[in-house]
């Protein structure tokens, strides 16, 4: 994700990490639930010195990457059945599907009721998938209009906001200034979407992930590593 990438050699494994430089006066390592390493550093700190911290603290990476490696794979797949648990804004309910004349999806008392003609999965699927786009219309296009409010770089024009079907990304800003962002953000917690509109807001000035981007970053959402963190955890 950032551009400096290092690694060093704890043992017989290889520990390779990220590094984000900011006005910041402590060094963070952090071990996400992909596995992957990110330490913030004060702006002046020599990379030696983030290496030999990174040895310092190498048992406890391990130990970290060890507890995720349990969570493999992330995402079990869906069965779209009664009884199962499925997502809405980071919270969970449970699936009840009826047979009725009328389709209809609902949040109610924790549960997600669903009548339908065909209590078929790929029918229950589909409706399912209905409701989930409609929410993350309005839902999702509210946020982002709240962050843009909050956005300080007003020299920069608003982007278009789409919310889109991707395969491997949360959100991404074309060149032309269209803001995409993955339906899928619907299903989790709103700190996490604005953690992901926020970030793709600071690429219309730096285009780049590069310590300046990082330090926009930083001023504009001081606590976006928790909003990421929760974000990666969010769709087990
Ligand atoms: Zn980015």
């Amino acid at each position: 994700m950032l551009e400096q990438s290092h690694s060093i050699t704890y043992g017989e494994t290889t520990i390779s990490f990220q590094v984000g430089f900011s006005s910041r006066k402590t060094l963070q390592i952090a071990v996400h639930p992909d596995k992957s390493i990110f330490v913030k550093a004060p702006v002046e700190t020599p990379i030696e010195e983030v290496k030999n911290r990174i040895k310092k603290r190498a048992r406890w990476i391990n130990r970290q990457i060890y507890y995720f490696s349990q969570f493999d794979p992330r995402t079990p797949p869906r069965k779209y059945v009664s009884g199962e648990s499925h997502l809405y804004l980071g919270k969970k309910y449970r699936l009840k599907v009826s047979k009725a004349t009328n389709d209809q999806v609902r949040l109610k008392d924790g549960y997600f009721l669903i009548e339908t003609q065909s209590i078929k999965p790929d029918r229950v699927k589909i409706l399912l998938n209905q409701w989930y786009r409609e929410k993350a219309d309005s839902h999702i296009h509210n946020i982002f209009d709240a962050c843009w409010e909050k956005f300080k770089h007003k020299k920069q024009y608003k982007p278009v906001c789409k919310i889109v079907n991707l395969k491997k990304r949360w959100g991404s800003l074309s060149k032309a200034g269209t803001l995409s962002l993955n339906v899928e953000l619907i299903k989790t917690p709103k700190e996490c979407i604005e953690y992901v509109i926020i970030h793709e807001l600071c690429h219309l000035v730096f285009h780049n992930h590069s310590r300046d981007f990082f330090y926009l970053l930083d001023q504009s959402l001081p606590d976006w590593m928790q909003r990421k963190y929760k974000l990666e955890m969010s769709l087990v």
